[in-house]
């Protein structure tokens, strides 16, 4: 038997006596502590495992809390009770009230706990916040001149519900504040359904110009027009399926005016913004070619709580800081936890060293003078 045989067997031995702890002697002993070393016999796991195993056993409650617990049932079952259980309940109470109260008011967070169970992106709530933070510092185009700011707020209901589906009609592949710009102008010409389907399509382009596209636009404008006078007295419809059915318009126009002009929101708006950084922040289970796959992957697991600020926060982001070319990573406060980040941090400096270049540089200058 080999040295270290010999000594494991007479420790084995010494330790290992059936029927009651023995003193064990190994590091973890001399400090009192049940977990397991490396270095441990058989025999002194054993006795560790027992140690362990009492230690993890519930303590018996003193007969007074035995008491308390007995008026707590009581009072769950009896709520006409009196004393410290009428304490105990109604701090039980204020919580489960707190909790529902959160429920009904309809907050993401906690609707969101209900079902913690399905897939959800790392590290979302962080990267969401920092993008609430950068958006309140800054304002973006879309926070002045996006489609929810496009209507008359003097006109009647019925017109600014038009006049915001146009201006949503309008925004595809176009910038904010053109949109805008030829907004102005169709409000100066007293758009309504009626005056554009009257209008020649020429002068219609003229007013649209530059908005991109704006020939086809002007002709889908026109043709929805006269749909809207046919159909709904010149009102929009108020469902996804009839919005999508108009001429130029698409899922994320359809769901955006929802939301804007009937306060209902059916879907996420998910514009060339939302789509690229949804799938820069890898927010979707796998990454997406079309924005309709981007909304249906988006929609599975961020609470509906969010859909509506999701689409406002994004767009102006993507305006702002994460733009589709040369994104501004360097200042972006995702920067260390997006997986696309484009900032490398620079090695860092040792500052012993830096410390002991200037200490050295102005002697060095010295000597050669
Ligand atoms: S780190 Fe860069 S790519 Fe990532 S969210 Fe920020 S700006 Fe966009």
């Amino acid at each position: 038997m080999s040295k270290k045989g010999a000594i494991s067997k007479a420790l084995a031995k010494k330790v290992y006596q059936p029927g009651r702890v023995v003193e064990v002697k190994d590091i973890e002993d001399t400090v009192k502590s049940p977990f397991f070393s490396p270095v441990q016999t058989r025999g002194q796991r054993k006795v560790n495992k027992t140690q362990l195993h009492k230690l993890v056993q519930p303590a018996k409650a003193p007969a007074n809390c035995l008491k308390e617990q007995d008026d707590f049932k009581e009072m769950i079952c009896n709520p006409g009770s009196s004393g410290k259980s009428r304490q105990l309940t109604d701090d039980k109470a204020l919580v489960k009230d707190d909790t529902s109260k959160l429920n009904r008011s309809g907050n993401p967070e906690a609707k969101e706990m209900e079902n913690s169970d399905k897939w959800e992106p790392k590290n979302w709530r962080l990267m969401l916040e920092n993008i609430r933070a950068m958006r309140s510092a800054t304002d973006a185009p879309v926070d002045t001149m996006g489609c929810h700011k496009c209507s008359d707020n003097e006109a009647d209901e019925k017109t600014q519900r038009f006049q915001k589906l146009v201006a949503l009609m309008l925004s595809s592949q176009t910038k904010d504040e053109i949109t805008y710009e030829a907004m102005q102008r169709l409000k100066d010409n007293q758009m309504t359904p009626e005056i554009i389907v009257t209008m020649e399509r020429s002068k219609l382009e003229e007013l649209l110009k530059p908005v991109s596209f704006y020939k086809n636009k002007a002709k889908y404008l026109q043709l929805a027009s006269q749909i809207l006078i046919d159909k709904y007295s010149c009102d929009i419809p108020g469902t996804i399926k009839e919005l999508e059915a108009l001429p130029g318009v698409g899922p994320k126009m359809a769901h955006i005016c929802m939301a804007t002009a009937w306060n209902e929101v059916t879907g996420i708006g998910v514009d060339v913004h939302v789509h690229r950084i949804t799938n820069r922040l890898m927010w979707l289970p796998k990454p997406t070619k079309q924005p309709e796959q981007t909304r249906v992957a988006l929609e599975s697991w961020l609470p509906q709580g969010l859909w509506q600020e999701v689409n406002h926060l994004l767009v102006g982001f993507g305006q702002t800081v994460c733009k589709a070319v040369r994104p501004h990573c360097v200042e972006c406060l995702n920067r260390e936890i997006c997986p696309a980040s484009e900032h490398k941090p620079g090695p860092k400096k040792n500052l012993i060293i830096d410390n002991c270049k200037n200490e050295i540089a102005p002697k060095k200058s010295k000597l050669k003078k």
